[in-house]
């Protein structure tokens, strides 16, 4: 697998993610795709019922749109592996 391929998904281990940074609806990253900069949006997981019914889950996905397209940034608060925060500005 070359560099410039896409990893279609992410294996996450608990500890990894216990240990990584935390993230929030709002805190800005930057895109490893275009290098820019992008907000943090967040979406409760949803979890389909036996009677096909569509209820809220527990889990929180954390993800930002560069483009058209929508990337995993973290999960329940956590960043994940590869995803790099925009630094605030200390001085300007
Ligand atoms: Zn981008």
């Amino acid at each position: 697998m070359s560099d410039d391929e896409e990893i279609p998904f992410a294996v996450i281990s608990n500890e990894e993610l216990e240990r990584a940074p935390r993230m929030k609806a709002g805190d800005e990253i930057i895109c490893q795709t275009c290098s820019e900069k992008h907000v943090i949006e967040s979406r409760m997981s949803q979890v389909r019922k036996d009677d096909g019914a569509m209820v809220p889950g527990t889990l929180e996905f954390l993800f930002y749109r560069c483009g058209s397209r929508m990337y995993m940034a973290g999960l329940d608060g956590k960043s994940v592996p590869g995803t790099i925060r925009a630094q605030r500005k200390e001085k300007s």
